[in-house]
Parts: C-alpha cells; sequence; structure tokens
C-alpha cells in the first residue's frame, strides 16, 4: 500500500456478461492482455448469443463472412461469401476454445442485478439463482437484438396453432402443407420465406412497412479457393481487407448531403423491384417511400421472387388482434392461419434490460435512461464506473461489420481496466462530458437519413435515434484508440478484508 493510501490492483477481476460475438471479443481482448481473472455470464446454454438462439430457416449473415469475423481470427472455411448461422455458431465456438475462454463461461447463469459498492470499488454481481460474486469491473455484451419483441395484440393468447417468435424457432413444427402468417417484413423475415416458401400451402406476408432491398450478391466458395485461402499467406487477409474498404466506402449513404448519389441507389433497388416481381400491384406494395438507408437496407435475391408465388399474399397493414383462427389486420382483412411466426424484431433500444444497475449514491440506470440510452463512446455511463458495454447506445454499424467496431470497445474498456487496476482508482465519466458527447452525436444524427423518418428500431418510441453509430468506422476507431483520462473522475478503491 502506498502512502496516499492507494492500491494497485494485482489482477484485476472482470464480469462479462454475455457470450456472444462481443463478450467473446471482451474475454479474448482481456486474456491476450495477461488479465486472466474474469468470468463470463451466459443466461443461454452456450457460446454464440444470437448466433446461437436464431436458428430459423434460412438464417444466415447479411455481411459478408470474411469482414463478420474477428479480425485477429480469419477462418478461410465459410461455405459461402455469407456464412450461415450454423457455420458461425461453430466459428464462435471454435474461437472461443482456441483462446482459452471457453473455461471462464458459466452457462445457465443470467445476471439479474450489479450493483457498484463505492467503499470497496466494485461491482456486486446477482444471478438469477441469487449468488453473489463481487468483481472489480464489469463488460456488458448482452447485445442490442437479444430480447424478442411479440407485440402485445388483444387475442394473442387465443390462437389454437402454433405460435412463436423468429429467433425463439419452434423446431417441432412442421409447416409442410399448412397456412403459415409470417408478421413482419425486416431482416428475419426475409430470409425465412424464401426458406419456407416451397414448404407451405399459403403464405400470407404481413409486411406493415416495405424495405428496401439490395441484392445479396453470395457465392459459394470451392474448395479450390477455400484450399487457397488457406494456404496462401496473406491472402484470407487481403480478402478481409478489400471487403473491410469496399464496405467502409459506403459511407457517405448515411448523410443527407448525400442525397444525390441516393438518386442513384433508389432507381437501382426500384429496378431490382421490377426485375423480380411480375405483378405491378405487388410491385407497388412493397416500394417504400422513404430514403434508403433510414433503417437497415436489407440483402436478398429470393425474398421479391418469393412474395411473387401464387401461393404468397403480401398484406400491408399492421395485426390489430389475433383470433383462434388467424389475425385481424388494422384494415379489417381477416387471414387464417395454421400456424404464425412472429418477425417483429427485438426490444432494441432498451440497453442492459431487464439486467436492475445500481451506480453510485443508488442511482438506478434505467430510471436515468427513461427517455432514451445514452453514453459516452457508446462504452461508458456516468455514475456507474468501471462499467462498460460492447455494443452499448449509438454504436450500432450500418455501414460496415459490427464485429470490428465491438473489437474497437472491448480494446477500450481493456486499456480502462489496466489503468484502474495499476493506479488503484475507478474511472467514472464525467455527466459534463458525457453530455456534451451526445449533443454532438444528436447533431450529427440530425444530418443523417437516420432521422429522416421512417419505421424502424433505431429510434426509441419517441423518435430519439440511439441505436446507432453516425459515422465511419475509422472515426470510431480513432475515437477509441485511447482513453482520454480527462474525461473521467477517479476515485480510490478501499481495501476491504473479506
Ligand atoms: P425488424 O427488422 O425490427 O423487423 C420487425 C418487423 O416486424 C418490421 O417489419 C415491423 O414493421 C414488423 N412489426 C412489428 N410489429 C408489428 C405489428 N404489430 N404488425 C405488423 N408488423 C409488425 O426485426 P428483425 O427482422 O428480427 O431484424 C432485426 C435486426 O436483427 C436486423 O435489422 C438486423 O440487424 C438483425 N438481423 C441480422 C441478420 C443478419 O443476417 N446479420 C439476420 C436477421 C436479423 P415496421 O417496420 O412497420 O415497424
Amino acid at each position: 500500500m502506498s502512502s496516499n493510501g492507494i492500491h494497485p490492483v494485482i489482477a484485476p477481476s472482470v464480469a462479462i456478461i454475455g457470450c456472444g460475438f462481443g463478450g467473446l471479443a471482451a474475454a479474448i481482448e482481456l486474456r491476450r492482455h495477461g488479465i486472466d481473472d474474469y468470468t463470463v455470464f451466459e443466461k443461454g446454454d452456450g457460446v454464440g448469443g444470437v448466433w446461437r438462439a436464431n436458428h430459423y430457416p434460412g438464417a444466415a449473415c447479411d455481411v459478408p463472412s470474411s469482414t463478420y469475423s474477428y479480425s485477429f481470427e480469419l477462418e478461410s472455411e465459410w461455405s459461402q461469401r455469407f456464412g450461415t448461422q450454423d457455420e458461425i455458431r461453430a466459428y464462435l465456438e471454435r474461437t472461443a476454445a482456441k483462446y482459452g475462454v471457453t473455461p471462464k463461461i458459466r452457462t445457465n447463469s443470467e445476471v439479474v442485478a450489479a450493483t457498484f459498492d463505492e467503499r470497496t470499488g466494485q461491482w456486486l454481481i446477482e444471478l438469477a439463482s441469487g449468488r453473489q460474486h463481487r468483481f472489480d469491473a464489469v463488460i456488458c455484451a448482452t447485445g442490442q437484438l437479444s430480447r424478442p419483441k411479440v407485440p402485445d395484440l388483444p387475442g394473442r393468447d387465443t390462437f389454437q396453432g402454433p405460435q412463436f417468435h423468429s429467433a425463439e424457432w419452434d423446431d417441432s413444427v412442421d409447416l409442410t402443407g399448412k397456412r403459415v402468417a409470417v408478421v413482419g417484413s425486416g431482416a428475419s423475415a426475409v430470409q425465412i420465406v424464401p426458406a419456407i416458401v416451397d414448404q407451405v400451402a399459403a403464405l400470407h406476408v404481413v409486411q406493415r412497412s416495405p424495405n428496401w432491398i439490395g441484392n445479396k450478391w453470395n457465392h459459394k466458395t470451392s474448395p479450390g479457393i477455400r484450399r487457397l485461402l488457406r494456404t496462401v499467406p496473406g491472402l484470407a487477409r487481403a480478402q478481409h481487407n478489400l471487403e473491410w474498404l469496399w464496405y467502409e466506402s459506403r459511407v457517405p449513404l448515411i448523410y443527407n448531403r448525400f442525397d444525390p448519389l441516393r438518386v442513384g441507389l433508389h432507381a437501382w433497388l426500384r429496378f431490382k423491384i421490377r426485375r423480380e416481381i411480375s405483378d405491378p400491384v405487388l410491385r407497388r406494395k412493397v416500394t417504400p417511400d422513404y430514403k434508403a438507408g433510414c433503417n437497415r437496407l436489407l440483402l436478398s435475391s429470393d425474398w421479391y421472387p418469393a412474395l411473387d408465388r401464387p401461393h404468397v399474399s403480401v398484406h400491408t397493414h399492421g395485426v390489430s388482434e389475433v383470433t383462434p383462427t388467424g389475425l385481424v389486420l388494422a384494415d379489417g382483412t381477416t387471414v387464417e392461419a395454421d400456424v404464425i411466426v412472429w418477425c417483429t424484431g427485438f426490444s432494441a433500444t432498451e440497453y442492459l434490460a431487464p439486467i436492475d444497475i445500481t451506480g453510485r449514491d443508488g442511482r438506478k440506470l434505467h430510471a436515468e435512461w427513461k427517455s432514451g440510452p445514452e453514453a459516452y463512446l457508446g462504452v461508458t455511463v456516468s455514475g456507474y464506473p468501471n462499467l462498460f458495454m460492447i455494443y452499448g447506445p449509438n454504436t450500432g454499424s450500418l455501414t460496415n461489420t459490427i464485429i470490428f467496431l465491438l473489437e474497437k470497445q472491448a480494446r477500450y474498456a481493456r486499456m480502462a481496466i489496466e489503468y484502474s487496476a495499476r493506479s488503484g482508482k475507478w474511472l467514472d465519466v464525467r455527466k459534463n462530458v458525457q453530455n456534451e458527447y451526445n449533443e454532438r452525436l444528436q447533431h450529427r444524427l440530425s444530418q443523417t437519413v437516420f432521422t429522416s423518418g421512417c419505421a424502424g428500431w433505431y429510434h426509441t418510441p419517441d423518435g430519439k435515434v440511439v441505436a446507432v453509430w453516425p459515422g465511419s468506422h475509422i472515426a470510431y476507431a480513432r475515437a477509441t484508440a485511447r482513453v482520454d483520462l480527462s474525461a473521467y473522475q477517479t476515485g480510490i478503491r478501499e481495501v476491504v478484508q473479506q
């Protein structure tokens, strides 16, 4: 102990909540920098996060796998440009084992509360089982898209057939020859509908708002190409870098000032609709009336052809009621169905819910975030020292790969934890710094396509955009390259004999 009462922590203990791409990135980052005293709490029964949960028919990545993988663990064996769900899940399991994370994962361990103890400078983590553990720092990697959302509609429990959310696919239900209602037309529906269209007798797609959909330039990777990627030094890295740069070059499309470019994009996307759909009424139904990029630009080469099939009906009003035999839509149309699949998305803006997080002076994170979550760099929140988020507010990746951003957040959290341990102090981002950062962020967002008015999960019900990062990935990497200690206030930990 030094004369000023500061106790450096030789080996900081870290709780990581969640073991999807983000939690695993954090665990590997800690381990690669010699921080071995960490525990990964995972509420599910294994590694993978959304890539474990979402196993619906057709589940695959809509970002090229050469970039939708860790930069330090490039994979040469993807069967196609956009890897499938089972491949991605296996990749994560392999990576966890290779980097020694697997033994540190506690599965079926849901964290229900995290409370900061100002006296010790530690976090008390409470599990659903009632067990409690203390840690010097917490990294929350619970994801934005992990809590399925099914609309609370009248009569939902009266439906006589099976009904389930896309992220909770019921494998015991055979859709062969059934009348199936798919509610929603987002990224999940766009993959599910083409995958089941040949199997079902009738398919009703309830598309409240159409999405802009680009071509998914997918292709199989031949065994020869995979061998080359495996054996030629630098080839997999070159492929990763080229794909990354190609995606990064799309950044201008998020800014309103580049709308002239968007005119060309709209023309191209409309041409795709005309080319893939023969029915002019259906073409009109699926054509959005908002700017492309305002919500997620989806990729599919088989969605429109599937909708154009004779046994598929596209309804353009939302669901207002569920009956024992189907749905009633907002325009009064009744849809008879044997099975309902809710592709209605996730509670994307309720970050870290439902974990009860208590910071300094007893403040409650979810109460403070009532009108929308805010953080500094999407990673730290004032009043919650040594708590870090992976994929926190305003860090959604729209133009490139989210994995890049997750790695940068893991790096930032690790650097802050190292400083905290070395100095024996906890770090708490200053409130004025966080506020100024968010004012700049919202100003920037006001100049982007994300605030141009459309449905989607980027914003809270009040319209505040809290999900996406309004800039390039390079800019985010720069902003998080070092921990600016002047942005933080510090507190001295008091070591308590336990
Ligand atoms: P989503 O994009 O949020 O789509 C939800 C859909 O449900 C929307 O079409 C929405 O309509 C509709 N909806 C909600 N309530 C409704 C109601 N009461 N009646 C009728 N329709 C209703 O959800 P998602 O498709 O699950 O995708 C969420 C995100 O997950 C994606 O954007 C993506 O980031 C991620 N994802 C990624 C992949 C991948 O390959 N990497 C695959 C799947 C999902 P409105 O638009 O009118 O609200």
